[in-house]
C-alpha cells in the first residue's frame, strides 16, 4: 500500500510543512503529525488507518514517504494493556504496520492513536515549553491558556504518557511539562489554527511578564583570538575522533548576558532538544579557559553515568562525554558535530533551548530544570539514540583541508574527490569563476566547500585563507599545496621576471602556505597532513623547462624539510609527482602545449598520446588518479608515512624517486 495515495495525506504533508517552517515550533527532526483515514490492507479490505510521521523525519521538508501507515483498530487494542515497556511497544507497533516501509513510526504513535480526533499535532513550541519550565508550571499554563487546556506532569514519552493524554481527550489541548503541546481537531485547518493560537497566547502571556534586561555592550573578540580559541577547542574535542565546529554570532543574545551560566543551568527546553545538545554545555571566555572547562564538563558527564548506570537498559555503554555546545561572550555560540550539517543542527537546537531558558528567567525570575535522573533517562534512551545511528564510513569525514589551485585541473579533481569522501574543503585560486564552479559541483553533490579567492604568492591572502577556513569549520587537518604555473624557455633566454615568477608560484607559495598552516596545526595540537603536488619534472627535468623544474625540485625539498621539522607534532608531509595531466587543466594554455610538443618533436595535437606512450604502462594520467594518491596521503591509512614521494605518472623510469 502506498501512503501517498491515501485520502488526506497530501493535506497532512502540507500541514506538517507549515508547522516545520516555524523553528520556534519544532526543531530539526522534532514534533509529529498524524491523520486517521481508511485504506486497503493486503487482502484489499478497507480498514481504518493512522498515518503518522516517521521517527526523525524533519517536518519542514517532509514528503509523503516520511509517513508511516498503521492499522488503527490494532493500535487501539493496546488500550486494554495495563503496561507496555519500550521494547514491547516497538514490537507491537511493528505488528500494526499497514505499509511495508522501513522507517520506524514516531515514538509518540500510540499518543496520536488514542486521541479520537482525525487530525493530531504535537510540537515542542518555545513559548509552550517556557510556560512549563518555570517554578509553578501547572498554575502558569492555566492562567496563560485557560482551564480548557489540560496539563500533564513530566514523564518520558511511551505507553503511559499516551494513556494519560488520552484521558484528557475532552480538553481543548494538552500541555506536557518540559516537553510541548498536543492539539487535535476534526479538520486539518482547525488543527493547525489551534496550535498557532495556543502558541500565540503563550507568547503574549510571556511578553507581558518579561523583565526588560539592559543589554551588555561586550566588545567582540578579536579575529585572531577567535582563531586561537577555535583551534584550541577543536584540538581538545578531537582527541577521540575529529569534530567540526560551527560558530553562530546570533548566540550572543545569550552568551553576552552576565547570567549566561545560569541560562545553561536551566537545562533543555524540552526532552526533544537534549538528544542533540547533550547535558553539559560550557562557557569559555578565552582559549585558556578551554581545557579546564572541557575537563570539568566531561567529568560531570562521567559522574552522571556512574550515578545512574544501573538503571540503564542492559548492554548500554557510556555515551561520548565531550561537550557539544559552548557559549563565548563576545563571540556567540559554538556547536560541535561529526560534520558541518550535524554541527549546524546542534547549533539550531541549542539556540531554541537557550532562548527558552532566557525567556523563563526573564519572565518568572528562575527556571526549574528536568531533574538529574530524568536527564539521564533521556540521554540514554534507546528509542531516541536510534535517531543518531551513524550512517556513513567515509574516511575523510570530520576532516578539514585546504586545496590551492582548486579552480581547474588537478586541484579541482582533488577537491571534488576529497569532498566526496566527506572532507570539508577550502578552495583557493586566483580564478574566481573557476573557483565558484568547483564549489558548485561540490555543493550539488551534498559536500562541504568554501571558496576563498587567493593569490598564493601573497602573505595576506594566505593568512586570510587559513583564517577563514578555521572560522568556518573550527580548525584544519592539512592542506594540498597544488597551485602552480608553467614557465617555459631555455636558461639563456629566460628573463629575471620569468625566473622569479616561477619561483614565486612554484616554490615560495608552498613555503607561505606551509608556514601559516603549520602554525595553526601546532595551536590545534592534533597533528595533520600536508601534501605537495610537485611534478615528474622534479626528478626528471626537461629541456627548455628549467624555471619550472628547478622550482618543483625545491618544492620536493621543502616537503622533506617539513617532514623533518614537524614530525614531532604529528604533522606529516608527502609529495605527489604527477606527469602531464591534460583533462580540465589550464596549465597547457598560453603556449605550453606547442612549446612541449616542439621540444619532443611531435604535433601539438598528439602531445597527450606522446606522454601516454612514453610511460611504462602506456597510459595517460588523469586528475582522478592524482586525487586517489592525495586522499591516501591525507587519510589515516598513511599514518606511518612522511617525507615520501608518490609518483602518479604511468611509470617514468627517469623520474623514479631517489
Ligand atoms: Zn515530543
Amino acid at each position: 500500500m502506498n501512503v501517498e495515495s491515501l485520502a488526506g495525506v497530501a493535506e497532512l504533508v502540507g500541514r506538517s510543512r507549515a508547522l516545520g517552517d516555524d523553528n520556534t515550533l519544532v526543531v530539526h527532526g522534532g514534533g509529529n503529525t498524524s491523520i486517521k483515514t481508511v485504506g486497503p490492507d493486503h487482502l484489499g479490505r478497507q480498514r481504518p488507518l493512522l498515518v503518522i510521521k516517521a521517527s526523525g523525519v524533519d517536518l519542514r521538508t517532509a514528503e509523503a514517504d516520511g509517513f508511516v501507515a498503521l492499522f488503527l483498530d490494532d493500535l487501539l487494542a493496546a488500550r486494554e494493556h495495563r503496561a507496555m515497556d519500550d521494547d514491547d511497544m516497538t514490537r507491537f507497533l511493528a505488528h500494526c504496520r499497514a505499509d511495508l516501509g522501513t522507517r520506524r513510526p514516531s515514538i509518540e504513535t500510540l499518543l496520536h492513536a488514542f486521541l479520537p480526533s482525525a487530525h493530531v499535532d504535537h510540537v515542542h513550541a518555545d513559548a509552550i515549553c517556557a510556560l512549563t519550565n518555570g517554578l509553578d508550571p501547572e498554575a502558569t499554563v492555566r492562567s496563560a491558556l485557560g482551564r480548557d487546556v489540560a496539563f500533564v506532569r513530566y514523564r518520558r514519552p511511551g505507553f503511559d504518557l499516551a494513556k494519560e493524554v488520552a484521558a484528557h481527550g475532552g480538553a481543548e489541548a494538552v500541555v506536557l511539562e518540559h516537553h510541548g503541546l498536543v492539539t487535535w481537531a476534526e479538520t486539518s485547518d482547525v488543527a493547525l489554527a489551534r496550535t498557532r493560537d495556543l502558541v500565540l497566547r503563550a507568547r503574549l502571556y510571556l511578553e507581558q511578564r518579561m523583565q526588560k534586561r539592559p543589554m551588555r555592550e561586550l566588545p567582540s573578540l578579536e579575529p585572531y583570538e577567535v582563531e586561537r580559541l577555535l583551534l584550541t577547542l577543536r584540538g581538545r574535542l578531537s582527541a577521540d575522533g575529529r569534530r567540526i565546529l560551527h560558530v553562530d554570532a546570533s548566540g550572543r543574545a545569550v552568551s553576552d548576558r552576565d547570567d549566561a551560566a545560569v541560562v545553561l543551568e536551566a537545562g533543555p527546553a524540552t526532552a526533544d532538544h537534549l538528544l542533540r545538545t547533550r547535558a553539559f554545555p560550557i562557557v569559555v571566555r578565552t582559549a585558556d579557559d578551554i581545557l579546564p572547562a572541557v575537563d570539568s564538563a566531561e567529568r560531570a558527564a562521567r559522574e552522571q553515568w556512574e550515578r545512574h548506570r544501573d538503571s540503564a537498559p542492559a548492554g548500554t555503554r557510556m555515551r561520548d562525554v565531550r561537550p557539544v555546545v559552548a557559549l563565548v561572550p563576545g563571540l556567540g555560540r559554538i556547536a560541535a558535530g561529526a560534520d558541518e550539517k550535524a554541527a549546524r543542527v546542534v547549533s539550531e537546537v541549542a539556540a531554541r533551548t537557550h532562548a527558552v531558558a532566557a525567556t523563563v528567567i526573564d519572565a518568572f525570575g528562575a527556571a526549574r530544570a528536568l531533574d538529574d535522573k530524568d536527564v539521564f533517562d533521556l540521554e540514554y534512551w534507546p528509542l531516541e539514540l536510534a535517531k543518531l545511528a551513524a550512517n556513513s564510513e567515509r574516511d575523510l569525514e570530520t576532516r578539514v583541508f585546504i586545496v590551492t589551485g582548486a579552480a581547474s585541473g588537478i586541484g579541482r579533481d582533488v577537491s571534488v574527490a576529497l569532498a566526496a569522501r566527506g572532507a570539508h574543503v577550502a578552495l583557493a585560486d586566483l580564478d574566481a569563476v573557476g573557483l565558484a564552479r568547483t564549489e558548485a559541483v561540490i555543493h550539488a553533490a551534498g559536500g562541504a566547500a568554501l571558496a576563498v579567492r587567493t593569490d598564493v604568492t601573497k602573505t595576506d591572502d594566505i593568512d586570510r585563507l587559513v583564517h577563514d577556513t578555521v572560522m568556518r569549520w573550527g580548525g584544519l587537518d592539512g592542506a594540498v599545496s597544488n597551485a602552480g604555473v608553467a614557465v617555459m624557455g631555455r636558461i639563456e633566454a629566460l628573463s629575471l621576471d620569468e625566473w622569479s615568477k616561477s619561483l614565486a608560484v612554484n616554490t615560495t607559495s608552498h613555503f607561505l602556505l606551509t608556514k601559516r598552516v603549520l602554525a595553526a596545526l601546532r595551536a590545534q595540537g592534533i597533528g595533520g597532513s600536508l601534501v605537495y603536488i610537485a611534478s615528474k619534472n622534479a626528478f626528471s627535468p626537461g629541456e627548455a623547462f628549467g624555471a619550472y623544474s628547478i622550482a618543483k625540485a625545491a618544492e620536493v625539498q621543502l616537503a622533506r624539510i617539513v617532514a623533518i621539522e614537524a614530525g614531532r607534532v604529528g604533522v606529516r608531509a608527502n609529495v605527489v609527482n604527477p606527469d602531464a595531466v591534460f583533462e580540465g587543466s589550464r596549465l597547457w594554455e598560453g603556449g605550453l602545449r606547442e612549446e612541449r610538443a616542439a621540444a619532443h618533436h611531435v604535433d601539438p595535437g598528439e602531445l597527450e598520446k606522446f606522454y601516454a606512450a612514453r610511460s611504462l604502462l602506456g597510459v595517460a594520467v588523469r586528475g582522478s588518479d592524482v586525487a586517489e594518491a592525495v586522499a591516501f596521503c591525507l587519510s589515516d591509512r598513511s599514518s606511518r608515512m612522511t617525507g615520501c614521494v608518490l609518483t602518479v605518472d604511468g611509470g617514468v623510469a627517469s623520474a623514479f624517486p631517489r
